[in-house]
């Protein structure tokens, strides 16, 4: 028997569009209340839903790549918007780009039309009482939103701006110019350290200093303080500001010459099958080219291919693994879920991906109480894995890479045969779930 409460969704965003239809195709009445066309965030342009504020790709279309496996995950479950997507696309490579203007009226008119779903064009002030509820309230909600948003999670879990480091390719590092340990610790393998002597570390910091940087919006030039300094903008303040700072080089021995390196650029793992390396403290507002050209100054990164560049914008986001379970439903309110880019997910089909992994946790749970956790194989299951196995201290919101999977059982050297394995995997997975659970919410 299904329990037909009406759900009530903050944001007709991306998420918030996606979930509303999951919800509305199974019969379950939604209330999505969206605040355009009266008030727009400073990022938003368009009086349509789910609008692209940026860019106008939802990432890769190849067949090995993280994105695709996402989307083709999502398109097996239905995903409107990821339907939609392709039914507007436009010529761009391997990339799955859109037409922005067709896709968001495409959605609207779907949207809006649908029996299950009445549209509320008004700002949501403050977080409603009533429940089933998902926020999907973006990354730049309004004031008085945002203030209840901390009374809910508490102010210390919301967070303001992402300050993110760029990710390289570890089969991209010149190992013979680096050496693996931790500051004041022997036999440590924590870190790969880049060293660079006197001449290196000047003329990095001299084109450091060069680069073009990306401008920032005018909501975004409040957004840095000291943690999260950028490193062009730490450089700024002296030569050697950046050796006294995350390019310390006190407590590390270069084994190749038994001295303290005159500077040294930091890597650690991004995930257990090191196949990608952070550079730490290296977040930076370069424009992505010029990181490429700068950060190849560091000598063991000559041949660097970046996986990730650095960013830093204005991103309002909770520390999901501290207040969500997998579902997405709040650990300390039932029946309150997140989704898109304030539920601690970066990105366009990160955020479709959460409106859906959202909905069908609402849906599961009105209907059979029981939550919905993809395996952690498959693409949606690794986004849900992460946030369960989070342990860091400092939440940044997350894409969907190849890291997020878990490790293949035997071992593959080469990396285009290990994510073919790897796509494969979610592949098989994602349907025997699917065969599993047929006839519930599928
Ligand atoms: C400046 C910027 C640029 C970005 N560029 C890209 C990019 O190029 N590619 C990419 O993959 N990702 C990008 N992102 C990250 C992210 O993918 C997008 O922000 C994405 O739109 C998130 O989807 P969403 O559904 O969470 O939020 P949104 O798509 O922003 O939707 C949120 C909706 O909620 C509404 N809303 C908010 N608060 C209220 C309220 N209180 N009451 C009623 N309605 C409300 C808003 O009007 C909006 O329509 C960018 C983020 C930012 C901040």
């Amino acid at each position: 028997m299904i329990n037909k409460e009406k759900v009530h969704i903050i944001g007709g965003g991306l998420a918030g569009c996606e979930a509303a239809y999951q919800l509305a195709k199974r019969e379950i009445p939604v209330i999505l209340h969206e605040m355009k066309p009266h008030k727009k965030s400073p990022a938003h342009k368009s009086d349509n839903l789910a609008e692209l504020i940026c860019s106008n790709s939802l990432k890769s279309e190849k067949e090995d790549s993280a994105p695709y496996i996402l989307k083709r995950e999502l398109l097996q479950l239905d995903s409107l918007l990821i339907k939609v997507a392709h039914s507007c696309k436009v010529p761009a490579g391997h990339s799955l780009s859109v037409d922005r203007e067709k896709f968001s009226l495409e959605i609207t008119k779907i949207i809006e039309r649908h029996p299950h779903i009445s549209v509320v064009s008004k700002e949501v002030k403050e977080i409603p009482e009533k429940v089933p509820l998902i926020i999907a309230c973006g990354p730049l909600p309004p004031p008085d939103f945002q203030k209840s948003l901390g009374e809910l999670v508490g102010n210390d879990f919301l967070y303001f701006f992402d300050a993110i480091s760029p990710i390289v390719d570890a089969e991209t590092i010149d190992y013979d110019r680096s050496f693996w340990g931790a500051r004041y610790e022997e036999n440590s393998t924590d870190y790969l350290n880049c060293p660079l002597n006197k001449e290196e570390y000047e003329t990095f910091v001299k084109e450091l200093l060069r680069a073009e940087r990306h401008p920032l919006k005018s909501f975004e030039k409040d957004i840095f303080f000291e943690a999260c300094m950028p490193i062009e903008k730490l450089a700024e303040r002296g030569i050697d500001t950046l050796r006294f700072g995350p390019m310390k080089p006190k407590g590390l021995v270069n084994p190749l010459d038994g001295k303290m390196p005159y500077a040294v650029v930091q890597l650690r793992r991004e995930n257990n099958l090191t196949d990608a390396f952070n550079l730490v403290g290296f977040q930076t507002n370069l424009k992505y080219r010029e990181q490429d050209r700068v950060f190849k100054l560091i000598p063991c990164l000559k041949n660097a291919k970046f996986t990730r560049y650095g960013q830093m914008h204005k991103n309002t986001y909770i520390n999901a693994p501290h207040i969500l379970k997998p579902s997405l439903e709040m650990k300390s309110r039932e029946m309150i879920f997140f989704a898109g880019q304030i539920s601690g997910f970066e990105g366009y089909i990160e955020a479709i991906a959460t409106g859906l992994i959202s909905a069908l946790n609402v849906y599961s749970k009105l209907t059979c109480g029981k939550e919905i956790i993809f395996p952690p194989e498959t693409a949606l299951g690794s986004l849900q894995n992460y946030l369960k196995n989070f342990t860091g201290k400092n939440y940044q919101p997350i894409n969907m890479t190849f890291s997020l999977f878990p490790p293949l059982k035997e071992k593959e050297k080469k990396k285009k045969e290990r994510r073919k394995k790897i796509a494969e995997r979610a592949w098989e997975r994602l349907n025997d779930y699917l065969n599993k659970v047929s006839g519930t919410f599928f």
